[in-house]
């Protein structure tokens, strides 16, 4: 199915035809996604240069558990500025995935995105590899927190009736995903008959650990730059995944 040569046109068809034929598609979701609804990637050499310009550090320091743990009071500045605080809704692309679900041909959605927007847009299930900022839990009691609460809080939130920092059950620099996730994960990627890789290339590291449990040959890559390892899906689209997917479902 290898289609680099085709139109743009002959490919969105061949899309069309492959989500028609299909009842177990699985959504891989890249950056991208989130970069189109408006939020910024932190991790991008503007983001690193600006963080490390108005905090002194670079995001995978402060964004690290061994930040949290040595340094909460500026763990908690940066976490509810540049993470809490950022305002986007889901766009198109995510209606688009909500549609594929409500038409039950949605076997799995993977995201690392952890302000969530998959949820967000009413997706029900979402994989969240790296957690989710709505998820905070007291470490000693268990009680949960949730975001309104976090975002109100000055300094570091602290637990109800422990006085203990809250901790966002989201994946901190150096922390491992959690074992159970990774199997949800690679048991939606074992059972799916077409994956669909939105928003991000072939060669991110998220990518490659979950195509090798994939057997098929329906690997469809969206994505808006070019890149070399893009002959490794089976077909390929250039451009907007908020503008692709919704033409394709
Ligand atoms: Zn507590």
């Amino acid at each position: 199915m290898s289609d680099f040569s085709g139109t743009d046109d002959s490919r969105l068809k061949a899309l069309q035809t492959l989500i028609r034929e299909s009842d177990r598609i699985v959504c891989l979701m890249g950056v991208g996604m989130e970069i189109e609804c408006g939020l910024k990637n932190l991790w991008s050499s503007e983001e690193c240069y600006r963080i490390e310009d108005e905090y002194g550090l670079a995001p995978e320091e402060l964004f690290s558990a061994e930040f949290y743990t040595t340094k909460k009071q500026k763990f908690y500045e940066f976490y509810r500025r540049e993470i809490l605080e950022r305002e986007a809704e889901p766009g198109p692309a995510y209606a688009a995935i909500k549609k594929l679900q409500d038409m039950g041909k949605l076997y799995g959605c993977i995201t690392h995105d952890v302000n969530d927007l998959a949820t967000t847009a009413g997706i029900k299930d979402v994989i969240r590899l790296h957690g989710s900022i709505r998820v905070n839990e007291c470490p000693k009691c268990y009680q949960s927190y949730t975001l309104q609460y976090m975002k109100s809080q000055k300094g570091i939130p602290l637990c109800t009736k422990c006085q203990v920092p809250i901790r966002p059950r989201v994946q901190l620099r150096g922390e491992m995903v959690r074992n159970d996730i990774m199997t949800m994960a690679a048991d939606a990627i074992i059972g799916a008959d077409l994956l669909l890789v939105l928003g991000t290339n072939m060669h991110h590291p998220m990518v490659r650990t979950f195509l090798q449990y994939y057997a098929g040959n329906r690997v469809v890559l969206i994505t808006l730059h070019e890149h070399f390892s893009d002959g490794f899906a089976d077909l390929c689209i250039h451009g907007r995944v908020d503008e692709v997917l919704p033409k394709a479902v």
